[in-house]
């Protein structure tokens, strides 16, 4: 298959190495921000194919990972309102928010359903005059659009039974809070393809000359981050710290305009929780005053709590890349992909459970 196979191709993936091996002279610190590219380097080893001087993080670029546990929180007690219909991407189902998650509010007859789109959501609402369908609508700037797009017509329509509750989190702002923080290890960030695809990377040129530390925009198969640690690794070693791109084929400096465009229109910024870390100033997206008949929190006049994280669950220190998830005590005991403790070992981007899946701890896996 075109644009898949060529990046999934062993020679290619075995020379990138070996060029890797010659070009590095000493330690480095990576992190790929998004879940998805973490699942792709354990899946292929390529964390252990590349010299031992290299070490690679995890960041927080799961959006079912961050969304705060207050949210799910919300998200169940809408489910749980006889006149709801609470309709989600399915990975949201199993998160534990701090009494319970969705899967049992359904199975214990509250009307949940799985999407794939917002706009099924939409679709219900035409279709169920007599609910309220709300929208669980989270994730990074890659899935901003679609729902800005759902919110933008559920307006244009008139709808009145449509409404969505947002969590929507930003990718540059987190960079600036790793790199502000004092605890700080990481030297250099392959940066998300698919929110870049969207939104393109000038964002990343400030961060890369503020912080001096290089970024490259990776996409997502094995050819694609042997070479996005490639090009970090070369700029390091050179003193360089620049924002380069290889994900080409999708990417451009500017990204998606239109898909811009109507998040803007819909969408303004915001301080945002992120699970696990906290508030990040600036990392979010809510709805405008003028989207508020179709903003859920509005709505269902939802009242702002604080809810502990479990004490045992590391992630915070797993999604800002100062622990691996086999460091947890709770690894593959406690906490496991049937019974997850905490988000990352419940999302099919999350770190600890893509340690789990590709065996990277003694007893794990199946
Ligand atoms: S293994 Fe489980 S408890 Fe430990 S950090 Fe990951 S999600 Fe949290």
């Amino acid at each position: 298959m075109k644009y898949v196979d060529e990046y999934r191709d062993a020679r290619l993936a075995r020379g990138l190495v070996a060029e890797l091996a010659r070009k590095v002279t000493r330690p480095w610190v990576l992190m790929e921000i998004c879940g998805g590219q973490t699942h792709t380097l354990m899946r292929y080893g390529i964390d252990e194919l590349i010299p031992s001087q290299i070490e690679l993080v995890h960041g927080p670029g799961c959006p079912v990972c961050v969304t705060p546990l207050e949210i799910i929180d919300k998200a169940i007690y809408l489910a749980e309102q006889p006149n709801v219909t609470l309709v989600s991407y399915g990975d949201m189902l199993r998160v534990p928010g701090s009494h319970t998650d969705l899967l049992h509010v359904k199975a214990g007859g509250g009307d949940v359903r799985v999407a794939y789109s917002p706009m099924e959501a939409l679709k219900a609402a035409r279709a169920l005059p007599e609910r309220q369908i709300v929208f669980l609508g989270i994730g990074f700037e890659t899935t901003a659009p679609a729902n800005a797009t759902a919110v933008w017509q559920a307006r244009r329509q008139g709808l009145k039974n449509f409404s969505m509750l947002v969590s929507h989190v930003l990718v540059p702002p987190a960079i600036r809070m790793l790199l502000s923080s004092g605890r700080n290890r990481v030297q250099g960030f392959i940066a998300p393809g698919h929110v870049c695809t969207v939104m393109g990377y000038r964002e990343y040129e400030s961060l890369s000359q503020h912080f001096r530390v290089p970024i490259v925009v990776g996409g997502f198969e094995p050819v694609d981050l042997l070479e996005a640690i490639s090009m970090l690794v070369a700029q390091l070693e050179q003193g360089r710290a620049e924002v380069e791109n290889q994900y080409t084929r999708s990417v451009t400096r500017g990204g998606n305009l239109p898909a811009q465009k109507l998040m803007e229109e819909v969408f303004e910024v915001c301080d945002r929780k992120w699970r696990g870390i906290g508030l990040i100033p600036q990392s979010g997206l809510r709805l405008r005053a003028e989207y508020a008949a179709y903003d859920a929190e509005k709505v269902f006049e939802l009242q702002d709590t604080t809810v502990q994280e479990p004490p045992e669950c590391i992630s915070a220190q797993v999604l800002q890349g100062l622990k691996k998830p086999m460091e947890c005590a709770a690894f593959g005991k406690a906490c496991t992909p049937e019974r997850p403790l905490g988000a990352p070992m419940v999302s099919a981007e999350g770190a600890c459970a893509a340690y789990y899946r590709y065996r990277r701890h003694a007893g794990a896996g199946n």
